[in-house]
């Protein structure tokens, strides 16, 4: 049987601690819990670590984040030797925010970088320190020089990111929200999460189910690191922290 996870960090992605019970653990030493903070790994986006405190303080490291039967179910994978919590046990859950708020950062920034490139997207890794995106697309035709000015600008203008739920016939309406090629949005729920960036979602606005911050000001300072040819049609564009190193 599935079990259902109340993701809280759907509504709010900066939950760093919350409460929860255990509601089992399963046959390979996975925790469900009935509600989470921890992110799990989908589009494109890793998954939580942190750890979970028990009632006498002791901790449960989480080596990893991850979906079960259904996208509702979350596992909380822990780390080597951990012990392991009995159902109904209460727990505190602590999300590694560190690394969490490099990977928002980062996630808001692909964003940004579909709407500085805008062609279809074929494939895409959130990752700490270096992200990338692949567009379906024959020739770059600009820098990366270029594309990081441009992305600094969206940056430089602190756009607030919000999210809106719409139903699956007003996406249906409006296919051009769909970014991606070859990924679907999730569809059979009756709703469509969309991630606004923008007053009125002016700059953009696709469905996604990840974390992101609330303004583009909190990227912070952001370039391409490199533009390759993957293929005929295939280009990737890496999105580095930090300034555009000197030639
Ligand atoms: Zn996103």
């Amino acid at each position: 049987m599935a079990y259902m996870t109340n993701a809280v960090f759907r509504d709010d992605a900066y939950l760093t601690e919350v409460d929860a019970t255990v509601l089992a653990v399963n046959d390979r030493g996975g925790i469900i819990l009935d509600r989470t903070n921890f992110y799990a790994t989908s589009g494109g986006q890793p998954g939580d670590t942190g750890f979970l405190t028990r009632g006498d303080g002791s901790r449960i490291a989480i080596a990893a984040t991850v979906t079960g039967e259904t996208k509702n179910e979350i596992i909380h994978v822990p780390a080597i030797d951990q012990p392991l919590p009995e159902p109904g046990e209460k727990l505190a859950l602590s999300i590694d925010w560190p690394r969490r708020h490099l990977l928002m950062r980062m996630h808001t920034a692909c964003h940004l970088l579909s709407v500085v490139c805008p062609f279809p997207i074929t494939g895409a890794a959130v990752a700490e320190d270096d992200s990338r995106v692949d567009f379906d697309l024959p020739d770059a035709g600009f820098t990366k020089e270029e594309v990081t000015a441009r992305l600094m600008e969206l940056v430089a203008a602190d756009h607030p990111v919000f999210t809106r739920l719409i139903t699956e016939e007003e996406l249906a309406a409006n296919p051009g929200l769909v970014k991606s090629k070859n990924v679907r949005p999730p569809v059979g729920t009756g709703q469509i999460r969309l991630v606004c960036i923008g007053e009125n979602a002016l700059i953009d606005s696709q469905p996604c189910g990840g974390t992101h911050v609330r303004a583009t000001g909190e990227i912070g300072e952001i370039h391409i690191g490199k533009i390759e040819k993957k293929g005929r049609e295939n280009r990737r564009f890496r999105i580095r922290f930090g300034a555009l190193p000197a030639q």
